[in-house]
């Protein structure tokens, strides 16, 4: 295992996630204690020291899990991180609700969230702790003085219960800097000191997470990985697309190319994958047995291999199409809602709700005029993208 030095710590670049735990079955979030306990063990005896959970994975029992797993090693000798689920809160004249997926559950405050969760993982600190998803929908709730989020956190790392504080977010560049320009002297002083971003070679361009390694590269905070092989998309193609890196390195899996890739970018302190098989892990753990990253060749054949995936639009986010648009149309985010959508039909739903779109924001305001499409140096037939985009969005919400 190679390890990444962060402060005073040696953390192993590969780190476990426990979001994607074996489940005893396909329907329920319950996670298969034998098979979780197997994983966790062969993770720690092989150099793994950094494990990830938060307080809504697995329906709320990943924490729990986590904690009953790692209680049987030393407190010392591993990394817990977990986080505040801020994203999935509201906060109205002193009263909290949870909201999306732990809507009409009984809310209760961050102090006391941040209390069961010391117990439910059976510490008495965590080394790393996140606000949770920091993004258009959230921004609000993490930055509300009267809740005062940030600042019970602060003090929290004051009297050692947390070790170091970050954030997570899978929200728009902007919305990473706007939460960095609030955070002011508290980013500046070093109290916030890591991000974690989903970043990988797909979402490179796709969702702009070029632009957001280098917001925080800008800014020397380092980045943690989540996503890295997005969710197992990136772990297996279909036949022209494997077959292309295959070529090149036919003992590798697919996954590997992904890892290899982002430890190839010097920011890139942790590499989280919520792995769900001895298989996965044993694989992973074999990418990061050393330092090896993509070569120059490798690199191109990767660009070859994306190309070949049908279906996503090849929009590079220059925005040189925006000037010029009558509806002041954010044209790249809609054909990053149209990309993801390719990915994930349910994704449209997700970023409609968690980036709060507004009604003059939506691609049914476009008036096909085509003046866009004009200026595009990729030749993206824009109106007709975002004709596609609005009519599945039509066809969701009718479904709703
Ligand atoms: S075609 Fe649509 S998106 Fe393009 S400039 Fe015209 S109104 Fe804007
Ligand atoms: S001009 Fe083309 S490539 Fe550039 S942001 Fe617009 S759609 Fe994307």
């Amino acid at each position: 295992m190679i390890y990444k030095n962060f402060k005073d710590l040696k953390i192993s670049a590969l780190a476990m996630g426990a979001m994607r735990l074996p489940k005893v079955d396909g329907v329920s979030e319950k996670i298969d204690k034998e098979k979780s306990f197997e994983i966790i063990d062969y993770a720690y005896k092989n150099g793994i020291n950094y494990f990830d959970t938060a307080y809504r994975y697995h329906g709320g029992e990943s924490e729990t899990f986590l904690g009953e797993a790692l209680s049987r090693y030393p407190r010392e000798s591993f990394y817990l991180a977990t986080k505040m689920p801020g994203h999935m809160m509201t906060y109205n004249k002193g009263k909290f609700e949870f909201s999306s997926l732990m809507a009409g559950l009984p809310a209760i405050p961050p102090d006391e969230i941040f209390k069961q969760q010391l117990q439910k993982c059976r510490v008495s600190y965590f080394d790393f702790y996140l606000l949770h998803n920091v993004c258009e929908g959230s921004l609000d709730f993490y930055t509300n003085k009267e809740i005062g989020v940030l600042d019970f956190l602060i003090k929290q790392k004051e009297n050692g219960a947390i070790r170091h504080l970050g954030f997570s977010a899978h929200c728009r560049p902007e919305t990473i800097e706007t939460f960095l320009n609030w955070c002011g002297k508290n980013f500046a002083e070093g109290i916030i000191e890591f991000a974690q971003i989903q970043l990988n070679y797909l979402d490179w361009d796709l969702q702009n997470a070029k632009r957001k390694y280098e917001i925080l590269t800008e800014r020397k905070i380092p980045v943690w990985v989540m996503e890295p092989c997005r969710g197992g998309k990136l772990a297996n193609f279909d036949g022209q697309t494997n077959a292309l890196l295959k070529q090149v390195r036919p003992d590798d899996s697919i996954a590997s190319w992904a890892f290899r890739y982002l430890k190839s970018l010097p920011n890139v302190c942790v590499i989280l994958s919520g792995m769900s098989s001895l298989e996965q892990l044993k694989d992973n753990l074999k990418t990061f047995e050393d330092e090896s990253v993509l070569s120059e060749k490798e690199k191109e054949v990767l660009n070859e291999a994306v190309k070949t995936l049908s279906g996503l639009i090849p929009c590079t986010s220059c925005r040189y199409c925006c000037e010029g648009c009558p509806k002041n149309l954010d044209i790249p985010r809609l054909i990053e809602m149209f990309n993801e959508s390719s990915l994930n039909p349910n994704s449209i739903l997700i970023k409609l709700t968690a980036e709060t779109f507004k009604e003059n924001e939506l691609p049914s305001n476009c008036i096909s005029c085509g003046a866009c499409a004009k200026v595009c140096p990729q030749g993206i037939d824009i109106p007709n993208i975002l004709k596609k985009l609005s009519d599945k969005i039509t066809e969701i919400k009718a479904s709703l």
